[in-house]
């Protein structure tokens, strides 16, 4: 079966382009009475860029907490205050933020016009209604969560994302301006989040043409990014992210995603650096890239927490082990359909135990 999917519609790309958010949001304002919500990090509050957001008369500005990645719980009760700020639906929400508000704010929008807990919709498909009209502004790029189908949430049951054509934004703005005081830290894992993303693509059995199109210049960017030195860079690394999620989009990731999920559900670790301790583990499965990694982290001074796993009780390391082995697609991608055989029960600790 051929996916046939959805993409963003609108996308304006770069520096000072957030200056232009009044304008998108204007098209869409009804009345008097209609209201925009904004979901800002909360690291923003009182920053330069809250200063910024064209707020009218009844709007309404959604501070949200990321230091622990986005839970259905946490969602649902975001979802309560918008219905409480107003009992009619909003002309529009937009998320500010790393991939963690992106994701909030695609599922507040999803949940205002679907009824339940967002942890009925973790799966695929499983949305009925088309979402209200939602704009992301991304200011940490890596993820690719400003262009892709999924919004990325921890239930009480799996860590899940809801996956539908209802959860793509219907505009993204990439302002590379908005990057400016990432914390280095923060940048890298983030970064290195994509260049995941577009090693676990190319690697990948599920590989074609289109995943390659996007993944090979996402790569390279990457490359100028993380080992030279470029003005630009922030540039490069808002579309970097952007064709890394359009890579994965029509292939899949791999055994080091899959790993990073044991290790945040367990954990509690987050994406990107999650995805950097799973990576750096992975010289069998991905020799050139762990190689070409580990150079950007000598570049940049990063360095990686370490035995993170080997305190762990049996049933925690367990768990780890059940939570990376379930997700089935991965697998299949890095491995191949005899992917069990590899990766047993046993190889899979062995790797967690590395970390
Ligand atoms: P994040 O959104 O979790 O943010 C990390 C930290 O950076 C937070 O403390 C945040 O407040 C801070 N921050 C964000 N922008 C900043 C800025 N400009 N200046 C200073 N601090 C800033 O980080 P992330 O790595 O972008 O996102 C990870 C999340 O994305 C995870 O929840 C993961 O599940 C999700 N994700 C989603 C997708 C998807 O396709 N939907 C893909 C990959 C990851
Ligand atoms: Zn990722």
């Amino acid at each position: 079966m051929y996916k046939n999917f959805s993409l963003v519609p609108k996308v304006m790309f770069g520096r000072g382009s957030f200056a232009q958010l009044g304008d998108v949001l204007e098209e869409r304002r009804t009345n008097s009475d209609g209201f925009v919500v904004f979901v800002l990090d909360d690291v923003f509050a009182g920053s330069e860029l809250e200063k910024r957001l064209p707020v009218e008369d009844g709007d309404m500005v959604l501070y949200v907490n990321v230091d622990d990645e986005p839970k259905t719980e946490y969602t649902d009760l975001l979802v309560d205050k918008v219905k409480q700020h107003n009992t009619i639906l909003p002309d529009g929400i937009v998320g500010i933020g790393g991939g963690s508000t992106l994701d909030i704010a695609k599922v507040v929008s999803l949940m205002l016009t679907n009824p339940g807990s967002s942890a009925d919709y973790q799966g695929w498909d499983l949305i009925k209604n088309p979402a209200v009209y939602h704009v992301g502004i991304p200011t940490l790029a890596g993820t690719g969560a400003e262009i892709s189908r999924t919004a990325i949430l921890t239930g009480p049951e799996k860590k899940l994302g809801i996956n539908s054509d209802y959860t793509l934004y219907d505009q993204v703005i990439l302002d590379p301006e908005l990057l400016k005081g990432v914390p280095k830290d923060q940048w890298f894992y983030t970064g290195m989040d994509c260049y995941i993303h577009d090693v676990e693509s190319l690697k990948g059995t599920f590989i074609n043409e289109f995943s390659k199109a996007y993944g090979e210049k996402s790569i390279d960017m990457c490359r100028q990014i993380f080992l030279e030195d470029h003005p630009d860079a922030d540039d490069k690394l808002m579309m970097a992210s952007y064709f890394g999620g359009m890579s994965i989009a029509y292939s899949q990731v791999g055994a080091c995603h899959a790993l990073s999920y044991g290790l945040s559900y367990v954990l509690g670790t987050h994406h990107g650096i999650g995805c950097c301790m799973a990576f750096d583990a992975l010289d069998e499965i991905y020799p050139e890239g762990v190689l070409e990694f580990r150079k950007m982290m000598d570049r940049h001074q990063i360095v990686l927490p370490k035995k993170v796993a080997a305190p762990l009780s049996q049933e925690k390391l367990q768990l780890m082990v059940t939570t990376a082995l379930n997700l089935t697609p991965l697998w299949e991608n890095c491995l191949g359909p005899d992917w069990r055989h590899i990766m047993t029960r046993e190889k899979c600790l062995e790797l967690y135990l590395r970390m």
